[in-house]
């Protein structure tokens, strides 16, 4: 079997490349290990940042697959305290970032692709094994209930995440991975309750927590907690009592919690993100911490670079962009880890004096007194907000 390119994994990244694909006239088959209510039901990122919004309205994309409020908003509280950043980011561009959630970004990406255009996605697939030479056309083989297959393609897009096999088929001595550790994580709860007045960023010295709107009738509540918690040391009784002490409000009332996940806080980079016909897009390249809301921006980022260097290279034989995505990926990202180191120092340090002492504490809080009265560092945070940066 034969076809252009063929993309592992159909997670948010994977599956906007192939929409972009298939639009302009471009053949590939996606292999996702997983069946597609999984993935369907699977909540993560709450924001779309305008950048991404204008790339989907660009692709004449952004009425069928996104919908949901206007971020511009957030509510930045210390001890209790609110002051409200209002982020005018859209002047720029026209377009706002938008409350859309991943979940349904992802289920209109796959009602598009398989239910209208008629896109080639491979539900539990197992047993991916990639084999990407210099100078021999790459194949793909794998196995599903009716056996093994083999594919020959041009291109190889690996968006399989962290723990993917793309990534791992390069030989060692090929990437140098960069990562930190920030020492911290955060419980991320799904609760039967919306934001009702902004969206909160607390911070606390009880430590730092969030309510971030996942849809009209349900929130994320984020809660600073060790590295080595666990749902043993968060009975429910205990994520609201924290709630209510970290940002302030006792009024809060316990809602029922759908689930809880621990999301160690890590920034992970690996460099070049290519190698021979296999690209890396997404989470199987870098890993920011969710307070920068920036995991899904970042990997939307890169398969718009790489779609338009793939459409490029197999319609008008130019491979130069495609040569460039690397680069051209990697400046952006790291410019978006060092938001995402901002954000994280700040968030936590300018509340909690444990973590990094009392200094950076008042350092931390600085900074964000800075967002309030400096127009300029306040356009910074826009501009980084929005994607734009
Ligand atoms: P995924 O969405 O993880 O998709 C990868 C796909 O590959 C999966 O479907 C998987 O089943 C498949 N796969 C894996 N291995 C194989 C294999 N061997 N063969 C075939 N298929 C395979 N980002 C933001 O921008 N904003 C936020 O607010 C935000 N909040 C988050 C909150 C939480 C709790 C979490 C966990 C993440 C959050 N993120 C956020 C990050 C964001 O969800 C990820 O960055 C994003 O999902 C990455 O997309 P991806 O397509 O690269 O990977």
């Amino acid at each position: 079997e034969e076809t252009k390119v063929v993309i592992i994994g159909a997670g948010v990244c994977g599956l906007t490349l192939a929409t972009f694909l298939q639009k302009s006239g471009i053949h590939c088959i996606v292999l996702e290990r997983r069946d597609r209510a999984y993935i369907e039901t699977r909540q993560r990122a709450g924001v779309i940042d305008s950048r991404a919004v204008k790339m989907f309205k660009d692709w004449g994309l952004a009425d069928k697959l996104l919908s949901g409020p206007a971020a511009y908003a957030i509510e930045y509280r210390l001890n209790g305290s609110p002051r409200l950043f209002i982020s005018n980011e859209g002047n720029d561009n026209g377009t706002q970032s938008l409350f859309c959630t991943q979940q349904m970004l992802v289920n209109n990406l796959l009602r598009d692709l398989i239910d209208v255009t008629a896109g080639d996605i491979r539900f539990e697939v197992a047993d991916v094994i990639i084999r990407n030479e210099k100078n021999e056309r790459p194949q793909v083989t794998y196995t599903d209930e009716s056996g093994q297959h083999q594919v020959t393609c041009d291109y190889i897009v690996g968006c399989d995440a962290d723990r993917g096999i793309s990534r791992s088929s390069i030989p060692e001595g090929v990437l140098t991975k960069y990562s930190y550790e920030y020492g911290y994580a955060w419980l991320a709860a799904l609760v039967e309750a919306p934001v009702t007045g902004y969206p909160i960023m607390a911070i606390s010295k009880h430590g730092f927590a969030a309510q971030l709107p996942r849809g009209p009738q349900r929130s994320r509540y984020y809660l600073q907690c060790a590295l080595s918690d666990n749902a043993t040391d968060w009975p429910d009784e205990r994520i609201w009592d924290e709630i209510r002490l970290r940002i302030g409000d006792s009024s809060v009332k316990n809602a029922h919690i759908h689930n809880i996940e621990f999301v160690p806080f890590r920034s992970v980079v690996y460099s070049p993100m290519q190698y021979n016909h296999l690209f890396l897009a997404g989470d199987a390249a870098h890993i920011v911490p969710p307070v920068s809301a920036k995991g899904m921006n970042l990997g939307l980022y890169d398969v718009e670079v790489l779609a338009q260097a793939l459409i490029k290279a197999v319609k008008e034989h130019d491979i130069t962009a495609l040569e460039r995505y690397s680069d051209t990926c990697l400046t952006h990202i790291w410019n978006y880890q060092d938001f995402a180191l901002w954000m994280a120092d700040t968030m936590h340090d300018a509340g909690d004096p444990t973590l990094h002492g009392e200094f950076r504490q008042m350092v931390a809080r600085a900074r964000l007194d800075n967002l309030f009265h400096s127009a300029t560092a306040a356009r910074l945070h826009m501009e980084y907000q929005g994607g734009t940066n």
